[in-house]
């Protein structure tokens, strides 16, 4: 079992970005074959430190083996053997065409690598936030510095030993602490910060980087709406909502925040979730081995202080000591209740109907702008594209919850309130590189065209620009 791991003192926060600057100017991570061996590194420590990882996500969060390997270690050792096999290919400079008044020459888009990036990581999927970004920053030839939670110290110390064991810290480098040591490192002079967390500290973050003109990409949370219109296949809108929500205990980003359901099918769909809850968790979803735990008291207050008694149609139990809330549904829930006026982030799922899509449409506009994600669950394709293009969100799943995560080929990110930039795949290592533009002229022979003196020149130039 791992030791926690004592704060990192700030003089030792500044040395390292120093050094991982000064690692960078040397070049060392720019060549395919750095990039390639380097994830090559993590993958195998991944796999080593694999079993105490999901130890340190058992004892953080109570996370279920199972899920464990789903969202976290699997997902990041899928992304590594996604990425290895990929990399050189998305480092090849992309060739575009060259405007006639660049003629005669040729165009190219180069990706190079950011520089120093710090990557911030929350509480509830500490290993996947920490691993996935990391990956896409060594894919795009960059250095890092890794902060986890204080929330997860079990997990942050695994993470901690598996960093300092596979790299040296002038590449990256994981630093413990608190929110002491993070406000510490945004004051450091970084190229990129990659930030994962709530929509509040995401602010804190920005501004920090405003001051040194650091470019940000926020991964930020906020209320995802699921809509369950009247033609939905019911039974899978209810088993993959349940999937969606209780994943975790609730404690996702892009779970389903609430449900508005129509009207005609309202009974029909609580009765179904009631059902559902109970055939996949049981009866007392408390000794069940597929149900996740609340990281501590604070959140543990936070959450049960939305159950309102007299809505719960399922669960609402709830022990303090055990951190432990029931899978819970409230009805007939309004945008005046508590639950609805902050981002859930636990396994309390508000339902309420409506019977037009418009009223759907006005009640999403009344919650921050814009939703991380959006659920829809019809088979019209007109609702569907009408929902799309309605509903401002950062990404959505027609017919599921949660896992347009699970696609590599997808962008991940949100719009508005909930973020800005997006990674994953071969968008994961656009985020941590710059494109740079690149025309290569001609030197076998030289064009006046633009050259003062202009004289008459400028008939040519109309002739060119139009
Ligand atoms: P949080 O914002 O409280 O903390 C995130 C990180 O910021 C942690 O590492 C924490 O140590 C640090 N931090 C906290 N206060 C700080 C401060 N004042 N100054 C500097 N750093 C500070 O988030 P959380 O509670 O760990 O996670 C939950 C939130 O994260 C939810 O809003 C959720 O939606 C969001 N989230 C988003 C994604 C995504 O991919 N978009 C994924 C997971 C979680």
């Amino acid at each position: 079992m791992q030791k926690n791991h004592p704060a990192t003192p700030e003089k030792d926060i500044i040395d390292i970005v120093a050094k991982q600057h000064d690692f960078f100017r040397t070049g060392a991570t720019r060549s395919s074959q750095s990039r390639i061996d380097n994830l090559h590194r993590l993958k195998d420590a991944i796999i080593r430190f694999s079993q105490d990882l999901n130890r340190a996500l058992r004892q953080d969060l109570g996370k279920p083996a199972f899920e464990a390997y789903l969202s976290e270690t699997g997902f990041t050792l899928h992304d590594l053997s996604m990425t290895i096999g990929k990399v050189k290919k998305w480092m090849r400079p992309k060739w575009v065409p060259t405007s006639l008044l660049t003629q005669p020459g040729s165009s190219r888009i180069h990706y190079a690598p950011l520089g120093v990036n710090l990557i911030i990581a929350p509480y509830n999927y500490p290993v996947n936030l920490t691993f996935s970004p990391l990956i896409a920053a060594i894919a795009a030839g960059n250095t890092a510095v890794l902060k986890t939670s204080e929330m997860t110290p079990a997990c942050s110390a695994v993470i901690h030993q598996l960093i300092a064991e596979t790299f040296p810290e002038e590449y990256i480098a994981h630093i413990e602490g608190e929110v002491k040591q993070t406000t510490v490192l945004l004051q450091q002079k970084f190229d990129h910060i990659f930030f994962t967390g709530s929509p509040r500290v995401g602010a804190i973050v920005m501004s920090a980087a405003a001051k040194n003109l650091t470019p940000v990409t926020l991964e930020l949370g906020g209320k995802s709406p699921c809509i369950v219109h009247d033609d939905a296949k019911l039974d899978i809108a209810v088993k993959r909502i349940v999937n969606g929500k209780f994943l975790n205990a609730g404690q996702t980003c892009i779970a389903p925040d609430y449900v508005l359901v129509h009207k005609a099918i309202e009974e029909e769909f609580l009765a179904g979730l009631k059902q559902r809850i109970v055939s996949v968790y049981g009866e007392d979803p408390r000794q069940s081995p597929d149900f996740g735990r609340i990281i501590n008291g604070n959140h543990w207050r936070r959450i049960t202080a939305m159950i309102e008694a007299r809505k719960v149609v399922v669960g609402g139990q709830s022990d303090a000591d055990a951190l432990y809330i029931a899978p819970t549904v409230l009805r007939d829930v309004t945008l005046d209740d508590r639950v609805m006026a902050e981002e859930i982030f636990g396994p309390v799922l508000p339902v309420s109907s409506y019977e037009s899509l418009d009223e759907v449409y006005t009640i999403v506009e009344r919650m921050p702008h814009h939703p991380l994600a959006c659920y829809l669950f019809s088979e019209s394709r007109d609702i569907q594209q009408e929902v799309l293009d309605k509903i401002q969100s950062g990404g959505a799943c027609i017919n599921n919850c949660v896992f347009h995560i699970a696609n590599h080929h997808l962008p991940f990110g949100g719009v508005g309130e909930s973020g800005m930039g997006a990674y994953h795949g071969l968008h994961g290592f656009e985020c941590f590189s710059h494109k740079k533009g690149v025309l290569k002229s001609a030197t076998w022979i030289d064009v006046p065209l633009t050259y003062a003196p202009y004289g008459d020149k400028i008939k040519w130039l109309k002739k060119i620009m139009k």
